[in-house]
């Protein structure tokens, strides 16, 4: 009964006037590394596999597997991971530390990301080391890894709270060494999508190095910084899925995805497996997901008010921006205090029911009273109403 609009959605008509787009992108979703530094969460190796494997059916071009030098099961199933035969590449997180080089080396992994922390407070708080002391030995280990025939990612952390003359000299410095990627990680979450924007050009202005981004959600903003570096030409975007992470968590890989399908016209990744990887993290990490939760909480598809359930009913767009069935989700109306007759009828319709006018304006009104005192109207609550209609 409702209209079939599968993989409908609608159309940013204001997309036309912005410009630049994102070019060429790719996505390094890193809920096994970052995802996993989440307070109290860590990932068996069997839960870290399956999540690997749906990574890769969707179409996730990089999978950060995670920080191998934290352990010896960690480094295991690094490895493992590595040797899936996933299309994906699959890389992990290495400090500035010869050591954790190695370890990378044992994992067989892709590619290696060597950080090293570039903001004046870092280097004064966390490490109690001069710029050019720092500086020299990370440049030492990117050597070294380059030596041993690894691709790397040179990320420097805090990037967005180090000065910009200073940030553009160490990438200058690791795109001489032969870094492939140099990373801007926003570790605290400081961006807004203007300064996103700003920095990746200016940062692209340095180097010719391709550029990734990699935000934290801080202020909220997470997603839309990573798509403002991603206009501004960052090549390699970072997630976690369900948004997860250290503090207020990364760029949630679903509402990337989406927003990268929907504004952008980027289809080739297989957005309907979301609510799937979704659930599995949501269950392996024991994050409960918001019901207001972009694309994939609760409430995403849900409708209660009687105006929009009116309206959905009779062509779903009026109020979702993409049908469910595109992301794996159900549409979802809910019987409550805001429900109008309209809704009812429909809803009770589609339950097999025939009711007079009589009996729907009574059924709404046991509908009403029964939300108004907090209790839920579920399906078997309805069908309780239904035949205590006279
Ligand atoms: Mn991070």
């Amino acid at each position: 009964m409702v209209k079939e609009t599968t993989m409908a959605y609608s159309k940013n008509l204001l997309m036309q006037f912005i410009n630049p787009k994102p070019g060429d992108i790719e996505i390094c979703d890193v809920t096994l590394r970052d995802g996993e530094q989440t307070p109290g969460v860590a990932f068996t190796k069997e839960e870290k596999i399956a999540i690997a494997e749906k990574l890769d059916s969707i179409g996730i071009e990089i999978i950060e597997a995670g920080f191998p030098v934290v352990s010896k099961v960690e480094e295991e199933t690094v490895r493992e991971i590595a040797h899936l035969g996933l299309d994906a590449r699959v890389c992990c997180l290495a400090r500035s530390v010869a050591k954790d080089v190695d370890v990378a080396l044992r994992c067989d992994v892709d590619f290696v990301s060597v950080f090293i922390a570039t903001s004046d407070l870092h280097l004064k708080y966390k490490y109690h080391k001069t710029f050019a002391e720092t500086e020299s030995c990370a440049l030492d280990v990117l050597d070294y890894a380059k030596d041993h025939g690894l691709t790397v990612r040179f990320a420097a952390e805090d990037a967005t709270r180090t000065d910009i003359t200073v940030l553009k000299s160490i990438f200058r410095s690791a795109e001489e060494h032969g870094a492939d990627y140099i990373s801007i990680a926003d570790t605290v979450g400081i961006l807004n999508p203007s300064t996103a924007f700003f920095l990746v050009k200016e940062i692209k202005k340095a180097v010719k190095t391709k550029v990734c981004i990699h935000c934290h959600n801080d202020l909220g903003m997470a997603v839309a910084n990573t798509l403002a570096g991603a206009e501004a030409g960052a090549f390699q975007l970072h997630t976690t899925i369900n948004g997860i992470g250290e503090r207020c968590g990364n760029a949630a890989l679903e509402e990337l995805l989406m927003s990268l399908r929907v504004q952008y016209g980027i289809e080739r990744y297989d957005v309907s497996q979301l609510m799937e990887l979704s659930g599995l993290v949501e269950q392996y990490s024991g994050l409960t997901i918001p019901r207001t939760k972009p694309i994939v909480g609760a409430n995403a598809f849900a409708h209660e008010s009687g105006i929009h359930v009116a309206a959905v009913l009779e062509e779903p767009m009026t109020y979702e921006l993409f049908a469910p069935e595109m992301v794996g989700a159900k549409r979802e109306i809910i019987i409550g205090k805001h429900t109008g007759s309209k809704a009812l009828k429909g809803v009770v319709q589609k339950m097999g029911y025939n009711l007079t006018h009589e009996q729907m304006c009574e059924l709404l009104d046991k509908v009403k009273k029964c939300s108004e005192a907090k209790k839920q109207v579920s399906c078997e609550r309805l069908e309780g109403f239904i035949r205590e209609l006279e």
